[in-house]
């Protein structure tokens, strides 16, 4: 097959100890899934069902970027994430068999324009502009399940020039990966090479030029990166 320019490279991140690399498809996200404040309030963490939005797979930026401070914006935020990366999908799939369609954890950053996020919610427009632009998925080397046992427990955390912001666990999550990915599945039919960001715990906040990032799962490799000065 000819095309009339040149086909854009693959999507893709780095695996763990392994020289082939995982080819991303497509990239959904989780809001609003931890519950360190919900709970607390006397709330229902599962009043709702979960909310979900997309990024394109060409967001993804590589563990150790520079990456650009976006346009159209002044207030780039960080929120730092499990990322589960789908090597089975489906429609509709059980609690049951999700985590089966589960092959490999990473440690991502869902980077967001948050003056843009506040003007949609406030409209009730879509979140596109505020979260699906350029360079606004970094995502480290992914770690292989080969049979181990899920994360749904341990340490996420989120440094900017060696102080920290963010500091959580996964337990905390109000949706497991098993209950994300059946939920997302009654809306799309799930493939190979889907990256699913799992959402943030508590202690968001802004990302400047020059600014030199780090955060981490228990168990995964840190995912490291800048914002370029201007
Ligand atoms: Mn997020």
């Amino acid at each position: 097959m000819s095309f009339v320019f040149d086909t854009p490279p693959q999507a893709s991140v780095a695996v763990v100890g392994s020289a082939l690399r995982f080819p991303v498809r497509r990239i959904f996200c989780v809001g609003r899934n931890y519950a360190d404040h919900v709970r607390e309030m006397g709330n229902d963490p599962k009043s709702e069902p979960p909310i979900f939005f997309t990024k394109p797979a060409d967001a993804v930026v590589e563990n150790g970027a520079s990456i650009s401070y976006p346009l159209n914006t002044v207030d780039l935020h960080h929120e730092v994430e499990l990322v589960l990366a789908l090597g089975e999908g489906g429609a509709a799939i059980s609690e049951a068999r999700a985590l089966e369609c589960i092959w490999g954890y990473g440690v991502g950053c869902d980077l967001t324009r948050r003056d843009r996020q506040a003007e949609a919610k406030k409209g009730g427009t879509p979140w596109d502009v505020a979260k699906a632009f350029d360079q606004s998925a970094p995502v480290g080397a992914l770690t292989p399940v080969r049979g181990g046992a899920p994360l749904y427990a341990g340490r996420i955390w989120f440094a900017v020039n060696g102080v920290s912001k963010q500091e959580g666990d996964l337990a905390q999550m109000i949706w497991s990966p098993a209950e994300i990915i059946a939920a997302l599945s009654l809306s799309w039919r799930l493939m190979p090479g889907d990256l699913i960001f799992t959402g943030t715990p508590a202690g968001v906040g802004p990302l400047n030029p020059g600014d030199r990032v780090e955060c981490g799962v228990a168990g995964l490799t840190t995912l490291s990166f800048s914002i370029a000065p201007r």
